[in-house]
């Protein structure tokens, strides 16, 4: 059983300087606690207790390739030594920009930027300058940055969360104001009438969402949802932005937009484009993207492109071929079938759900869920006691359900990942509710 005691003693000293001893909210969850972590290689962490943990947060999502990727490294090194930062360009940033747009089906421009949160911003400034219309809708338990204006009904308790045909917009944080949600109106997803209801008003300039639910959850779009939210979108003169700071470089090569053969006018990318350096993109048709060049739509951003992650970008797209894909798949098919098995023999009932490269398990629900309240009536604490379960015999993976899994995650990784799931699931069955 590992032991997590020191972790708690740097984290609490620490805590004189750095406000809870983390850096943002979203690693102050886990029940044993913040841990620290002295480096990372490969599938694993090790923290500051000396114990070597499997690691399925993977930079939470970010690291397709893993922790210790030989040839990201070494592009980082080699671009280091070029230089820092020019606020000019450099030819690294258009080698990554023409990878990107060779890659992902909507990207007939893009422009980089240096955080998911960031470029969804940049998506909906220019969605609402292209139509002239304000209004951007958004879908219950979709999660697209911090910031206040989209920082709406991620998360809301399904008793704040109003009608199922009528969601209420329930803030993220204290803080907002309701004028912060005043561009937005939020939907249930998977809904396809509710959202041709609401087009048919002619006041949108936008719908955003993951064109697969990851962030909560790993649901798939119904069969037609998807065609069917383009149609209503062209039908109206609304803009049609996909999310992919999770699914992008994780359901493919070509993103959910790939996978799902719809092609949106806008997406936005983040988290594994450059395996865990701090890159993002907006990319899209190029006669919304020229708004930023000529049509009086702002974008900056002092670290935008900045050539050491845009080296990393490189390197990192390099290694993400379709043949890397397919043998990593086969790695995360095995596991994400192996736990649904191990959890059912343990009697504990739990909707494995999801892709190759990022699944969900969520307890207690009869059938897979098609959004967030389907989602939020599964067993949360029972889950989480789970998952504490797994970290204390060496596996560490969300709290919320999510696992994330890079090409180092390996047969033997998966073996021993497995070993812990049977333990962990033998402990905490019988705490679950039959
Ligand atoms: N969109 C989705 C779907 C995300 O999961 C996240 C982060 O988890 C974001 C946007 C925000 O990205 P970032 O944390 O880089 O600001």
């Amino acid at each position: 059983m590992l032991k997590f005691d020191e972790s708690a003693r740097i984290v609490a000293a620490e805590s004189h300087f750095v406000a809870g001893g983390v850096n943002s909210n979203f690693r102050l969850g886990m029940g044993h606690g913040p841990l620290v972590f002295t480096h990372g290689e490969g599938a694993y962490l090790h923290d500051v207790d000396g114990n070597r943990i499997i690691d399925y947060y993977c930079g939470m999502g970010a690291m397709v390739l893993g922790h210790s990727p030989a040839e990201v490294k070494a592009a980082v090194r080699e671009q280091l030594e070029k230089g820092i930062l020019f606020a000019g360009q450099a030819p690294i940033e258009y080698e990554a920009a023409r990878i990107i747009c060779e890659r992902i089906p909507s990207a007939e421009r893009l422009r980089f930027g240096s955080s998911g949160s960031e470029v969804a911003q940049a998506a909906m400034r220019l969605a609402r300058a292209a139509t002239g219309r304000r209004t951007i809708v958004k879908f219950e338990g979709h999660y697209h940055g911090w910031f206040d204006n989209i920082l709406w009904s991620t998360a809301p308790a399904l008793a704040e969360a109003g009608p199922d045909e009528a969601p209420h917009l329930v803030p993220g944080s204290k803080g907002q104001s309701m004028a912060d949600a005043s561009g937005l109106d939020v939907l249930q997803w998977n809904d396809l009438a509710a959202v041709e209801t609401r087009l048919a008003r002619g006041d949108i300039a936008a719908v955003l969402m993951e064109a697969a639910m990851c962030n909560q959850g790993a649901i798939s779009p119904m069969p037609g949802y998807l065609e069917g939210v383009q149609t209503a979108c062209r039908r109206h003169g609304v803009i049609l932005i996909f999310d992919e700071v999770i699914t992008g470089f994780r359901l493919g090569q070509k993103g959910a937009q790939g996978r799902f053969e719809v092609t949106p006018d806008l997406s936005i990318f983040a988290k594994a484009i450059a395996n865990g350096f701090p890159v993002a993109a907006i990319v899209g048709r190029a006669e919304l993207m020229d708004l930023f060049a000529t049509g009086g739509v702002l974008h900056g951003g002092t670290f935008n492109s900045q050539p050491v992650p845009m080296a990393a970008l490189v390197a990192t797209q390099q290694a993400l071929t379709p043949e890397h894909y397919e043998k990593t798949a086969i790695h995360g098919i095995r596991l994400r079938d192996g736990i649904r098995s191990i959890l059912a023999e343990a009697g504990i009932k739990a909707q494995v759900t999801g892709f190759e490269l990022m699944f969900h398990i969520a307890f207690s629900l009869d059938a897979p869920a098609r959004n967030y309240r389907d989602l939020a009536r599964a067993d949360k604490a029972g889950y989480a006691r789970f998952a504490q379960a797994l970290l204390r015999n060496g596996v560490r993976a969300l709290e919320r359900g999510a696992w994330f899994v890079s090409s180092e995650h390996d047969g033997a990784v998966i073996d021993r990942t497995l070993e812990a799931v049977r333990i962990a699931a033998r402990e905490v069955a019988p705490t679950l509710p039959g």
